[in-house]
């Protein structure tokens, strides 16, 4: 094993790649540096700042007052922007290269949206500012909120959730209101197998109990098992289309029309219109409530600024229950926050509020600068696209690699397929330890739960021709070797910074907590 100078294991030389390489005196690995843990690199005695003797005075904290320093890290300056900048050039990201985590969307993000998140008149506001002094701003929120109405077919749109899965709340909640309205207690959600682990936990946060429905064949909800469990105990069914395996499920006006038949509500995980916006109004398939991923569909940031963003259109049976608070426009064209459910607000049945204040503001300015510099025909086109890329993707692979439901006709935004025919003992893992190597970000493994070693493949439609006939390049070599049996790619990634890292153990066990610094002793 080779050591850095901390005494870190940098990487075995089990493998033919990194045995090649010389081993280095600092342990970097020319411009790519090794980099211990900032305790380590921490002298308690040296800040970035130099700050005089503070006067002796008694203290009136009765006794309370720390005894000893927190332990914190000591580093000048330029160490402490070095730290930071070595670490962040070990992360990966979507400005580097292909990123094709399914579901995840990642797709470009234009910098004209970063631009107009960053005019003054946009980032510099604050939530409580009066309302009368940012007009502007709510306009934006009025303008964005009409457009995802309009691309989705809805009725009204919640704009205040902070994420997909905050969105499936603020979508249960009104599906809840509207039946306590109604005075029924149903106590189940259904969700297909196939669903993102987000649905049915939104359900049981919300109290429900929740049930499987089973899928077909060929990916889809299994609309006869559906029928037949719908019931007067059944408050709604929860159901990502297009959905996980990446398919558009087709049943959906039938599913909705049997849900409500039967006195349920249709939630349409909604995290992979990226594939359908500008072609499919979720409205017209019956759907009641879906929450919109602004930082995927819409190419805002993943966690920009704090979470992404998830608004949730609703139908006009669950509008009057939309949570506040929310802008309304008045009849002299001004905005104005609705913010109470008192009877002389617009808007007595709100179920409550999702989070303090409006929204994402940094997301929706993003959002709309996105929407409006593609127009409605770009964004048809991103749709158009982004299928398109999937396919492309799965038709260069599925000679080597099972597509589970490669025959039931073309995907949708994402391909799927699963470890059948790896050579004995090799997984899905090898495959994206493997694609590591090659310089790509892994796909989304083990998910759809439906597939076994599940491999989902989102390339987006911001990816080009080149980029997409490397990475299948890349992606035939890795599970060429991974059929051969080549044992070296079980060691892999061989040349990234840190080595195969034991994931369930790092997941089951974290630590969090550096324990070893000695603490300096009181100072007196
Ligand atoms: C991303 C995603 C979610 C959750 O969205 P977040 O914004 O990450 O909370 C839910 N369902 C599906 C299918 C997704 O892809």
């Amino acid at each position: 094993m080779s050591m850095n100078s901390e005494g870190r294991v940098t990487r075995p030389e089990t493998t033919s790649a990194a045995a090649r390489a010389p081993a280095t005196f600092t342990g970097n690995r020319a411009l790519m540096l090794e980099e211990a843990l900032i305790f380590e690199r921490d002298d308690y005695a040296r800040t970035g700042v130099d700050l005089p003797d503070v006067p002796h005075v008694s203290s009136r904290l009765g006794g309370l007052e720390r005894s000893r320093p927190i332990g914190l890290p000591g580093l000048p300056e330029p160490e402490a922007v070095r730290h930071y900048t070595r670490l962040s050039r070990q992360n990966y990201a979507i400005d580097l290269g292909l990123f094709p985590l399914g579901s995840c969307t990642m797709k470009h993000n234009p910098r004209l949206n970063e631009k107009m998140a960053r005019l003054p008149g946009f980032a510099d506001i604050h939530p409580l500012a009066p309302v009368d002094t940012v007009q502007g701003a709510l306009a934006v929120i009025d303008e964005l909120a009409a457009w995802l109405v309009a691309l989705t077919g809805m009725s009204a749109v919640a704009m205040s959730p902070k994420a997909g899965a905050h969105g499936e709340l603020c979508g249960l909640l009104a599906i809840r209101a509207a039946h306590d309205a109604a005075g029924s207690d149903r106590s189940m959600i259904l969700v297909p197998e196939s669903a993102h682990g987000t649905n049915p936990a939104t359900a049981a946060f919300c109290g429900y109990k929740v049930e499987n429905i089973p899928a077909t064949a060929d990916g889809r909800v299994d609309l006869d098992a559906l029928v037949a469990r719908l019931g007067p105990d059944v408050a709604g069914v929860m159901i990502t289309n297009p959905n996980t395996c990446g398919l558009f499920e087709r049943d959906m006006k039938r599913i909705s029309d049997a849900v409500h038949a039967a006195g349920g509500y249709v939630y349409c995980d909604g995290a992979n219109f990226n594939a359908i916006v500008g072609r499919v109004r979720p409205g017209d398939l019956g759907i009641d409530a879906m929450h919109i991923n602004l930082h995927k569909t819409f190419s805002t940031p993943h966690g920009g600024g704090g979470p992404g963003s998830g608004p949730v259109v609703l139908s006009a049976a669950l509008a009057p229950y939309a949570p506040l608070p929310f802008v309304a426009k008045q009849p002299d064209g001004s905005f104005k926050l609705v913010e109470e459910e008192t009877a002389d607000e617009d808007h007595p049945g709100s179920f409550g509020r999702m989070a303090a204040f409006h929204g994402q503001m940094g997301m929706f300015t993003r959002a709309l600068a996105y929407i409006l510099s593609h127009g409605a025909d770009g964004l048809r086109q991103v749709a158009e696209d982004a299928v398109l890329n999937a396919n492309y993707v799965l038709r260069s692979l599925d000679d080597l690699l099972d597509a589970p439901f490669g025959d039931s006709g073309p995907c949708m935004h994402e391909a799927l397929f699963s470890d059948d025919g790896l050579a004995q003992g090799f997984t899905t893992l090898d495959i994206a330890k493997g694609l590591i190597d090659e310089g790509f970000h892994p796909m989304t493994m083990y998910f759809p739960l439906v597939v076994h070693g599940a491999m989902l493949i989102e390339p987006t439609e911001t990816e080009g021709k080149a980029t997409l006939d490397q990475f299948i390049g890349a992606l035939r070599s890795v599970v060429g070797r991974a059929r051969a049996g080549d044992e070296a790619l079980k060691a892999a990634p061989a040349l990234a910074p840190r080595r195969r890292l034991d994931e369930t153990a790092a997941a089951r066990k974290p630590v969090l907590v550096w324990k070893d610094a000695p603490l300096p002793e009181a100072a007196e």
